[in-house]
């Protein structure tokens, strides 16, 4: 054996021993039926053609390798932002089991979730017994502050009403008649994890605001939305909110709870809205939401009790800040201080250091609509090009944002835009319009290695890179961050193409 006490190598090299190969190459023997490589070769050749590609964009019965998750997932995000709440999802708990692995691979956080364990039975005879017993277990173990429940796809199915069951659990003691369980449906089938969130956050601010009466302040709310750096992002958020002089409530304020500190303390809840301060929040002048696709119903809801509702496509780069500050100066009367502007400057004395570099490169990205949008305006705004910008969970609107962006500057001249398309989609873009660089979460690893395009590494979820998260996309600070992510990338791939000795390392500079 080549692994033993004294000598234990990491599985990328354990998997090299002979001992291994060998195995494998048994399993292929016994087990695998392959076409000849030959033909291999020629089908894989095949579907890199723009013959293929048309077929592939006929297609609509299938999705291969979409770029979203399911709304369940989005509901956890949202819930755990709200102080000792925890999340409760009424389904399986192997779909919860991946939302919680799904969010401590990327936070590199234990994420808290429980799931009301429904098994075969439940799906043929109901789920109201998981519920009572599921309510009543998560309150006496946990201690949570409220409970928040969502629903998997089986429970959808199914057709379990959340509002009867947590009546009903209530009228047998699973917890206090008086505890707060706001819920939300969030049938996995439809929508995606924007739509989870959206749904979610909703339901907790009508648990909270129905029936109330507002007496409106100055305060404002702010939602930052389904977002992969909703630790660095919110921190920005309330940098810049602070320096402003701004009374405010972040709703959903996730920023702690992914981000504890390794001090010997285990926190199941950390930060968070406080139920105090999201009551409150009914009183505020207006709540803004950094992201509109992700937002859609509680932004509805906010204007519906009275509160002025401005929804921006993730505040990215010069002008997505500027907005950004703009309107909470608009909306408050406090002026953008100095400070603020002298960022403003730097972030655009930076864009012109680096833009012999990054001007008129060729760009491919997903992701969620929003970042989406705010990435796009953001390349626009740095010269370079977004040749195919695609969304999987995006629509005619957010398609119709993105292409009004391409319209505005030269550089969107032969860019597109591609609501609903999966990464299979983006495949044949990228092989049959080839572009310098991808940007996207983690999955277009495999789109790297099979087209060769280098990958930027920026979305949800980053697992195979560590701490992105703490780090701001938004604001002027944030718009360093995703330059420097891009021009990193940009150099590393110079350097790769001009390495070899007294041959092309004519350009192998070290000062650029
Ligand atoms: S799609 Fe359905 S089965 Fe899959 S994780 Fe989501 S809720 Fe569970």
């Amino acid at each position: 054996m080549s692994q033993n006490a004294d000598n234990i190598l990491d599985h990328a090299n354990l998997f090299r021993e002979p001992e291994y190969l060998q195995m494998f190459e048994n399993k292929k023997q016994q087990f695998e039926d392959p076409c000849g490589s030959d033909e291999l070769e020629k089908i894989r050749e095949w579907t890199k053609t723009p013959e293929y590609r048309e077929l592939n964009f006929k297609r609509e019965s299938l999705t291969v390798n979409p770029a979203k998750a399911c709304q369940p997932l989005g509901a956890v995000f949202c819930t755990v932002g709200f102080e000792g709440t925890l999340p409760f999802v009424h389904g399986s708990q192997g779909c919860v089991a991946y939302y919680r692995s799904h969010f401590s691979r990327h936070f590199k956080e234990p994420s808290s979730c429980v799931s009301s364990s429904m098994t075969e039975d439940a799906a043929v005879f109901g789920g109201l017994n998981n519920m009572i017993d599921g309510l009543a277990n998560a309150y006496a173990m946990y201690k949570p502050k409220m409970i928040h429940v969502s629903t998997t796809c089986m429970a959808e199915v199914i057709g379990d009403d959340l509002s009867s069951f947590i009546k009903s659990a209530k009228a047998k003691g699973s917890v206090p008649e008086e505890y707060d369980v706001p819920f939300a449906h969030t049938p996995a089938f439809v929508g995606s994890h924007i739509t989870g969130y959206d749904n979610t956050l909703k339901s907790i601010l009508q648990h909270f605001w129905e029936g109330k009466e507002r007496t409106p302040g100055e305060a404002i709310n702010l939602v930052m939305g389904f977002d992969g750096y909703t630790v660095g992002n919110i921190r920005e958020l309330k940098r810049l909110l602070n320096l402003m002089g701004v009374k405010h409530t972040i709703l959903a304020d996730n920023s702690d709870v992914w981000d504890t500190p390794a001090d010997g303390t285990f926190r199941m809840y950390d930060g968070g809205t406080t139920l105090e301060e999201t009551k409150q929040a009914l009183h505020a002048k207006a709540t803004l939401s950094m992201q509109e696709f992700c937002t859609e119903k509680a932004m509805e809801y906010a204007a519906s009790v009275g509160q002025e509702a401005v929804a921006l496509n993730l505040p990215m780069g010069l002008q997505g800040t500027d907005r950004l500050l703009m309107e909470i100066a608009r909306i408050t009367g406090n002026p953008v201080p100095l400070e603020l502007e002298k960022e403003r400057g730097r972030l655009t004395d930076a864009i012109a250091d680096s833009s012999a570099h990054i001007h008129g490169k060729k760009f491919a990205l997903y992701g969620d609509p929003d970042l989406c949008l705010g990435l796009t305006a953001f390349l626009l705004e740095l010269g370079a090009e977004p040749v195919h910008v695609l969304s999987t969970n995006g629509g005619k609107a957010w398609e119709e944002k993105v292409q009004s962006l391409f319209d505005a500057s030269p550089f969107g001249k032969g860019c597109h835009v591609y609501a609903g398309k999966d990464l299979w989609h983006m495949r044949s873009l990228l092989f049959t319009e080839p572009v310098d660089f991808l940007i996207g979460n983690t999955y277009g690893k495999y789109l790297e290695r099979d087209t060769g395009t280098p990958l930027i590494r920026i979305g949800f979820p980053v697992f195979d890179r560590h701490h992105h998260h703490r780090y701001p996309v938004i604001g002027y600070q944030g718009a360093l961050n995703v330059l420097v992510w891009i021009l990193d990338k940009i150099f590393d791939e110079l350097d790769r193409n001009t390495n070899v000795p007294a041959k092309s390392d004519y350009s192998f500079d070290i000062i650029r």
